[in-house]
C-alpha cells in the first residue's frame, strides 16, 4: 500500500514537472521571436527564459555526503524532466569555496541558484551577490537564519522540520522499549543512551538530539544522558566515537543508541559488532536509531542491526528545489499550483520526515 502510494506520489511529481516542460514550451513558442535564447542572460527583468536555455548553478556543501548525494540524483533528475540545465559543484566542505563557485556562476550567467550552503550562518553573503545580479536563490538543506530569509525577496529554502524527525526517532526507541520492558538492562526504570550528534550548529543536529529525548520522555519514559559527542554526520568517525563511548561507559551500561543520521548510526553499529552485539544473537542487541533511510541503513533493517529509521525524504527535497528553480525562471509565483508542493510563509517549502520500522522499511527499498 504504502509503496504504492509512494511510487503514486513520484509519477505525480514527475507528470508535475512534464506539465511544467510542456507549459513552458507553449510559454516559448508564444514569446517565438520575442526574445532570443542566451542561456547567458540573467533574470533580473523580470521576465522568463526560454525552457532549453535555463540554466541553475548548484553548489553542494560536499558531494562526499551520502544524504547529499540523494538529493544530487534527485536534483538532477528533476532537471532533465523539466528541460533544464543543471550545473552541480562540490564546495568541499569550504564555504570560501562555495562563494567563488556562486561568483563564477553569476559570470557565466546561470538564471537561478540553488545552494546547499557549507556554513548555514554564511548565507547572508551569497544572498548579497545573487540580490547583486537580481537571481533567485533557492537554499536546501541547512536552513539559513531568518534575517537573511528576509533579505531578499526571491530567495526560498526546501527542507524538512528537524524537529519531526527528532521526535520519530525518539518514538521508535520509546515504542521498543514499551516492547521490550527487558531492554532496561539495569532494571532502573531508565533509559541510560548515548548520542552521536551531527556536524554543530546545523539545525538537524541541535533539534534532532533535543526533540529525540523529550520525546522519549513524553512517552512516559525517564532518561540519562550517559555521553553525546558529534561525528560530524560521518560513518567512520562514529565508529571511533562508539568506540571510545563503550571503553569509557563500558558496554553493559548503554541502552540506547540514538544518532542524528544513518552513517553515523551504521559506524556505531560496527563498533557494536566488533563486540559481538547486533550480529543476529538476540541476547546481544543494542536498540540503534537513525535519520535518513538511506539504502545501507534499509539494508541494516533487513539485517536486523538497525533498529529503525526516519526517511529523510531526499527525493521529494531535491525536486522541490529544481521546481521552485523553474517556476520562478518562467515567471511564475511561488505557490502550490506552480511548483507541487505546498509553500508556508511564500518562501519555505517544507517536504514531511517518515517513520521507518520494521513494519514498513521493505516499503523504502527500492
Ligand atoms: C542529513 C545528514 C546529512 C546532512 C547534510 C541532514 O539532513 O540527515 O545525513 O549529512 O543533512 O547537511
Amino acid at each position: 500500500m504504502l509503496r504504492k502510494q509512494r511510487r503514486q506520489q513520484r509519477m505525480k511529481k514527475k507528470m508535475f514537472a512534464l506539465g511544467l516542460v510542456s507549459l513552458s514550451a507553449v510559454l516559448t513558442l508564444g514569446a517565438c521571436g520575442s526574445r532570443g535564447g542566451d542561456s547567458a542572460e540573467g533574470s533580473g527583468d523580470g521576465g522568463s527564459q526560454e525552457a532549453g536555455s535555463q540554466l541553475i548553478g548548484g553548489a553542494i556543501y560536499k558531494f562526499d555526503d551520502t544524504f547529499m548525494t540523494g538529493v544530487r540524483t534527485a536534483m538532477t533528475e528533476a532537471a532533465n524532466t523539466s528541460g533544464v540545465k543543471l550545473e552541480l559543484v562540490d564546495s568541499q566542505n569550504k564555504q570560501p569555496t562555495q562563494n567563488e563557485q556562486v561568483d563564477t556562476f553569476i559570470t557565466k550567467g546561470v538564471n537561478a541558484l540553488a545552494i546547499n550552503p557549507v556554513d548555514r550562518t554564511a548565507a547572508g553573503p551569497i544572498i548579497e551577490k545573487a540580490k547583486a545580479a537580481e537571481l533567485p536563490i533557492v537554499f536546501i538543506n541547512r536552513e539559513p537564519e531568518t534575517a537573511d530569509m528576509e533579505s531578499y525577496d526571491k530567495v526560498w529554502y526546501v527542507g524538512a522540520k528537524a524537529e519531526q524527525s527528532g521526535i520519530q526517532s525518539g518514538q521508535i526507541i520509546s515504542d521498543y522499549f514499551e516492547a521490550n520492558p527487558d531492554a532496561d538492562k539495569n532494571g532502573d526504570g531508565v533509559i541510560q543512551y548515548v548520542m552521536l550528534q551531527g556536524e554543530p550548529g546545523h539545525q538537524d543536529a541541535t533539534l534532532r538530539s533535543e526533540y529525540s529525548i523529550q520525546a522519549i520522555e513524553e512517552a512516559g519514559f525517564k532518561t540519562e544522558k550517559l555521553a553525546a559527542d558529534t561525528a560530524m554526520w560521518d560513518k567512520a568517525k562514529a565508529t571511533d566515537l562508539m568506540k571510545s563511548f563503550i571503553t569509557g561507559q563500558g558496554i553493559d551500561k548503554i541502552e540506547a543508541v540514538i544518532a542524528n543520521n544513518d552513517d553515523m548510526a551504521l559506524g556505531a553499529i560496527e563498533a557494536l559488532k566488533a563486540e559481538g552485539y547486533n550480529t543476529g544473537d538476540a541476547a546481544k542487541f543494542m536498540p540503534v536509531v537513525g535519520v535518513d533511510a538511506t539504502a545501507p541503513a534499509l539494508e541494516a533493517m533487513k539485517d536486523g542491526s538497525l533498529l529503525g529509521t526516519v526517511l529523510n525524504d531526499a527525493v521529494n527535497q531535491g525536486t522541490a528545489t529544481i521546481n521552485v528553480a523553474k517556476a520562478v525562471m518562467d515567471g511564475k509565483e511561488i505557490n502550490e499550483e506552480n511548483v507541487g508542493y505546498p509553500v508556508t510563509d511564500g518562501k519555505y517549502i517544507w517536504i514531511d520526515y517518515v517513520k521507518v520500522t520494521k513494519d514498513n522499511y521493505a516499503e523504502f527499498m527500492e
